[in-house]
């Protein structure tokens, strides 16, 4: 169970939720209230470095401009539209299509072996790549676990849920599961009293 993993990153300030189970899909989770107040946190080309060491999507880190960060957020948009797709049973959009699979050609992660053991050569591009390519894997893979939506309402954030029987309901319980049980707690008292 990974539900409540979050990382801080290098800087000490930034903390990511890593909670979906896919590279792809925690890079889909960085535009968090989706549907409501949309909120950024990919702001600028530093936090976006440190997203990618934070995830494992980069080796350490790498240089990242404002084109990149761009990129990055294409690409984001795209893999989150493509997800939903799958969550909805529709087709999945062309365009969105094109993004991914234009970033999954890209440029590939080097791996060397050191007297250290295995390491990862790359730049974001690089990682990018292997965002894009976590996320066709993902979609294209008939016997993946189940793709959802966390069940507080206000968030969108989308997981794989990997677990028995497949009951998981929220993305963490830090930052959605206990603040609605909390809620409806709140909510039974006021309804008793
Ligand atoms: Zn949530």
């Amino acid at each position: 169970m990974v539900d409540d993993a979050s990382v801080t990153g290098q800087d000490g300030d930034v903390e990511f939720a890593l909670v979906s189970g896919n590279l792809a899909l925690d890079l889909a989770g960085t535009l968090r209230w989706r549907r409501t107040a949309p909120e950024e946190v990919l702001v600028d080309p530093d936090t976006l470095r440190s997203w990618l060491v934070a995830s494992g999507a980069a080796p350490g880190p790498v240089d990242v401009d404002a084109a990149a960060l761009t990129r990055a957020l294409a690409l984001r948009e795209a893999a989150y539209r493509l997800a939903r797709d799958r969550l909805e049973g529709r087709a999945f959009d062309p365009d969105a299509l094109d993004v991914v699979n234009a970033a999954a050609a890209g440029p590939a992660m080097a791996i060397a072996l050191t007297p250290d053991g295995l390491v990862r050569r790359g730049g974001v591009d690089a990682a990018l790549g292997d965002v894009a390519r976590s996320l066709i894997t993902l979609l294209g893979d008939p016997a993946a676990p189940p793709l959802k939506e966390c069940g507080r309402d206000a968030c969108t954030r989308l997981y794989l849920d990997r677990s028995r029987g497949a009951r998981r309901t929220w993305c963490g319980m830090d930052e959605c599961g206990n603040r609605v049980k909390a809620a409806a707690y709140r909510a039974r008292r006021r309804g008793a009293g």
